[in-house]
């Protein structure tokens, strides 16, 4: 199910987004730590459990915004491999880490609550050795270790809030008008005063822990500080924005010298490896994207970039809707027009079993899935979705929720409902490149409410063994006594809609239209 462009909601998830390299650069820190550094920690008010599941639905909407490269680019694996080495050696909470590339020629990275790590290549490129890619990572990394930005969100409730912290995170956007400003987050550009903006503290936590990690991975620590200079005589001081973002970076680079002073000396420390070399050398070759076209996003009729976590992109020809797979080796892919495919979704990460939770919209009230996510666009169309069930190639798990304005005195009998049902269905079918409708229409009355339900098929935008997957679209409307007419698209595909029926049957019956 092609999706309308999303816009509006709140800006919560994207703030959430913004724990950058950015803070890399401290000032007016205090004297040579003495010895070596212990990780911090702070006041927080998620458990670890919260922390993990709201985490990766953040993680799930930076795929929507920003041109993650494939898992199975060498790039991403190899970024991968240097992550999962490093963490071994990352104390605390044994976090689901996962690593990722994105491919943004800004030089900067950013780590999400729950153990999510992004990559820009432009940081691959800069990074002169393996240390010093590996002193980037670690410092994010440690960002995980010290929940920095759940203890942010902490401190910044006020506590008569109380458990709205947690629906702070739950409330991400869906959404294309989310992009600019997620990617100015995530990009280090555009607003800066924002709940999780690191502090200065928090940074000076990050460098000295990721210090620790770094050498006990067994790479010189002083990949840290060299890439800071390496960075410096390369951009300038104000060339980067991390850079111009913090300013002397001669202290920064004093007490990371001072932390690794307290260090023995290792015996042979890796300074760089040929692999990273290699793999250096592609990520030179790949298509990069400013922060201007990311917020464009241009990236996404590439068609190459993955559509969720564990996603694959695969591009789908749309006028033969036959398969091939991208080109993963770089570079733009051909000719034929793309799209890109979604994943098919496991029955816990659709949420079967989730506790169905009441939301309040503008004119209605209807329960949803505990563990699903929900955006609105500029229309008030609110769209609900598990996570990884709406990405660039649209929705292919969800529902779509909105009040239909009607013309003149609008629906206002079981066959005025009928009338408009069946032309709201033609107009669906007519925006989803043909629907085919399955068994007939039924007029039913939900809460009170006439109701009608119409059963359509056609094309997911989800892609399993090269084969795009056939779709099931439950079309619900309701008529509403203010004459104009709410409905509901419940989108999955076909071969999972036995798994998702009860709980599309259970937000059906709880609509209420007010
Ligand atoms: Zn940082």
């Amino acid at each position: 199910m092609r999706l309308r462009s999303f816009a509006g909601g709140n800006f919560t998830g994207l703030n959430f987004i913004r724990l950058m390299l950015g803070g890399l650069l401290l000032a007016g820190c205090g004297p040579a730590a003495w010895a070596r550094f212990q990780p911090v920690t702070c006041k927080n008010a998620f458990t670890v459990e919260q922390e993990k599941v709201e985490g990766a639905k953040v993680a799930a909407q930076v795929y929507q915004q920003m041109p993650v490269l494939p898992d199975s680019d060498p790039v991403s694996r190899y970024v991968q491999q240097l992550g999962n080495r490093l963490v071994e050696h990352a104390p605390g909470e044994r976090w689901p880490y996962n690593f990722h590339v994105v491919a943004v020629e800004d030089v900067n990275a950013f780590a999400l609550p729950g153990g999510s790590i992004f990559v820009n290549l432009g940081t691959v490129q800069a990074a002169e050795t393996e240390a010093q890619l590996a002193g980037v990572m670690a410092h994010e990394i440690s960002h995980v270790v010290q929940r920095h930005s759940t203890c942010n969100i902490t401190k910044a409730q006020t506590p008569q809030l109380g458990f709205g912290i947690a629906s702070v995170l739950s409330s991400i956007l869906l959404g294309d008008s989310a992009a600019g400003s997620l990617a100015q987050g995530a990009l280090g550009l555009g607003a800066t005063a924002t709940i999780t903006r690191m502090s200065r503290d928090a940074e000076k936590q990050a460098d000295l822990l990721g210090v620790g990690i770094l050498y006990d991975t067994g790479y010189d620590p002083r990949g840290m500080p060299q890439f800071f200079e390496t960075i410096q005589a390369k951009y300038g001081a104000g060339g980067t924005q991390w850079l111009s973002d913090h300013p002397n970076p001669g202290n920064r680079m004093e007490y990371v010298n001072a932390e690794i002073a307290t260090l023995p000396r290792l015996d042979r420390p890796t300074v760089t490896t040929a692999e990273f070399a290699r793999v250096r050398g592609i990520a030179t070759g790949e298509q990069m994207y400013t922060a201007k076209d990311v917020q464009a996003g241009v990236w996404k009729k590439a068609g190459r970039y993955s559509p969720g976590p564990g996603g694959v992109a695969v591009a789908v020809p749309v006028s033969s809707g036959q398969q091939t797979s991208s080109g993963q080796s770089g570079g733009q892919s051909g000719s034929q027009p793309a799209v890109a495919a979604a994943a098919r979704l496991s029955k816990s990460a659709m949420g079967v079993g989730a506790r169905l939770v009441r939301f309040q919209g503008d004119r209605y009230v209807m329960s949803y899935p505990e563990s699903w996510q929900h955006g609105e666009d500029s229309s008030g169309a609110m769209t609900f979705a598990p996570v990884g069930g709406a990405s660039a190639a649209g929705l292919s798990y969800g529902a779509v929720v909105e009040v239909a304005q009607q013309p003149g005195d609008g629906v206002n009998d079981a066959a005025g409902l009928s009338a408009a049902t069946i032309a709201l269905a033609r107009k669906l079918s007519d925006q989803n490149g043909g629907l085919q409708q399955v068994g007939q229409m039924v007029s039913t009355t939900i809460n009170g409410q006439n109701a009608n339900v119409v059963e359509l098929r056609g094309k997911s935008p989800v892609v399993e063994g090269g084969v795009q997957m056939t779709e099931r679209d439950r079309l619900v409307t309701y008529q509403r006594v203010d004459g104009d007419m709410s409905y509901i698209v419940f989108v999955v595909p076909e071969r999972d809609l036995a798994t998702i029926k009860p709980m599309f049957d259970g937000m059906m019956r709880s609509y209420r239209a007010q």
